[in-house]
Order: C-alpha cells, then sequence, then structure tokens
C-alpha cells in the first residue's frame, strides 16, 4: 500500500529532511584520510540527538546511525573503529533521521584524497544517474520511469547497475511501498501522484552490477571487487513539481 502524504505530513518529513541536509554538510568535511568510520558515526548520534532526533537505522535493529561503505562496499557498511578511511577512498553515507515520527534518508559518496580518474567519473555519473531519476519523478509518469532514467544514464556509460537493492517509499516509516529499481523491470510499475515521498538511490558499479552480502549479515559488496557508489535524495512530488526535501536551497540554514 502506498502512503499518500497530506500537507502537515510533508512539512514535518521536510524538517526532518533539512536536519539531515545540515548533518551531511557538517559532516563531509570529517571524512578524510586516517578518521574511522566509527568516528564518523559517532558524529552523526550526536548531531541528530541535538537535532531533537533519533537515528532511524535503529528501528531497521542496524548497528549505526550511518551505514558507511567504502569501495567495494555498495551499502550496509557497519560502522567500526579499526576500520580507518585511506587517501583514495570513496566513501559511501546513508543516513536516515527520525524527527517526531517523520523519516528523512539520503546518501552521498564521499571521495577522499586523490582519487583515480575513473573513480571520478563513475561519481560524477552516479549524481547524474540520480539527477536523471528525480527528473523523471513527476506526477503523472510511472516508477518505471524512475527506473529507466537510471538505468540508460548508467548503462550508456558502461556501468553496472545494482539490481538487488532499490529505492522506496519513505516518510512515515523507513521503507515503505513503492519498491523503486534502478533497473527496469516487470511487475508494478505505480502511476506517480501528488503526495508521494519517495526515496530515489542509484548504486552504481564500476563493473558488475552482481552484489554479495558479507558474514556479517549487513555489508553488501560488489561481486566482482569493483568499487560502487551510492547517491540518494528524499523527494516529495506535487502536482505541478517535485522537491527534492533532503537537500539546502541556496539561502538556507
Ligand atoms: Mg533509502
Amino acid at each position: 500500500m502506498i502512503r499518500i502524504k497530506n500537507e502537515k505530513q510533508i512539512d514535518g518529513i521536510r524538517a526532518s529532511c533539512k536536519a539531515l541536509a545540515r548533518l551531511y554538510r557538517a559532516l563531509v568535511p570529517l571524512v578524510r584520510e586516517g578518521v574511522s568510520t566509527a568516528d564518523l558515526d559517532d558524529f552523526c548520534v550526536d548531531f541528530i540527538r541535538k537535532a531533537g532526533g533519533k537515528p532511524a537505522w535503529y528501528a531497521e535493529h542496524f548497528p549505526g546511525a550511518a551505514c558507511i561503505s567504502i569501495n567495494e562496499e555498495v551499502i550496509h557498511g557497519i560502522p567500526s573503529k579499526n576500520r580507518i578511511i585511506h587517501n583514495g577512498d570513496l566513501v559511501s553515507l546513508d543516513i536516515g533521521i527520525d524527527l517526531d515520527g517523520y523519516i528523512s534518508d539520503s546518501a552521498i559518496t564521499v571521495p577522499v584524497g586523490t582519487v583515480e580518474n575513473k573513480l571520478l567519473r563513475l561519481l560524477d555519473t552516479t549524481r547524474e544517474c540520480l539527477d536523471a531519476g528525480i527528473g523523471a519523478c513527476r506526477a503523472g509518469n510511472r516508477i518505471g520511469d524512475i527506473s529507466r532514467a537510471v538505468y540508460d544514464t548508467a548503462t550508456k556509460a558502461g556501468y553496472g547497475v545494482v539490481y538487488e537493492y532499490c529505492g522506496h517509499g519513505v516518510g512515515l516509516g523507513v521503507h515503505e511501498d513503492p519498491q523503486i529499481p534502478n533497473v527496469p523491470e516487470r511487475g508494478p510499475n505505480p502511476r506517480i501522484v501528488p503526495g508521494m515521498v519517495l526515496a530515489i538511490e542509484p548504486m552504481i558499479n564500476l563493473g558488475t552490477g552482481d552484489v554479495d552480502v558479507l558474514s556479517d549479515g549487513w555489508t553488501v559488496v560488489t561481486s566482482d571487487k569493483k568499487p560502487s557508489c551510492h547517491m540518494e535524495h528524499t523527494v516529495a512530488v506535487f502536482a505541478d513539481h517535485t522537491e527534492v526535501l533532503t537537500m539546502l536551497n541556496p539561502g538556507e540554514e
């Protein structure tokens, strides 16, 4: 069942999303060589508490406020004081905030220090995939139009698209209907209507789109161990436009 949000609910979700955007603004400069992923997670926990919220992933029993996935890790990397960030790493952060029961969700991949050009291109294309997906997310289109936009952008550049994990409805729960695959699929293809709040999240790989889960039960890695990028925004659909909620507009604090 797709939960259509009313104006008051969207206002609440927007507040949660803006808090998350402010967290990223503070966090991204801390993603540096020599820092542990637990250090970054501690910063997130502290920031979210001070903002009056709770880390949204706790409700999913994930052992962290932030999923932090490095290089061949795609998503759901567990923060650890033993996991140190190195020069040249691609660090993917995926964070959600529960603010007064309203859930935000967004992800970014940060290049650390001097990163190979082929990885910077992967990063650029993943951002283009997210932009294309958001561009296709309009009232009157279908969810499959988002999938098609992401998939075509990635495959034209020669990259693999993760098909076992996907975007989703969000806002009142962490994972709501509909699923938003990054690969066009048969099956349910709902119409996009005003009041939908969606997390669009391409996961794009340098090599194959195939993935495996490590023995920790969480960390998803590429099957060929080549690097992966992940970018995500939460958006709200209105009759005449789609608003990216997890972003600070110019002049917005
Ligand atoms: Mg998500």
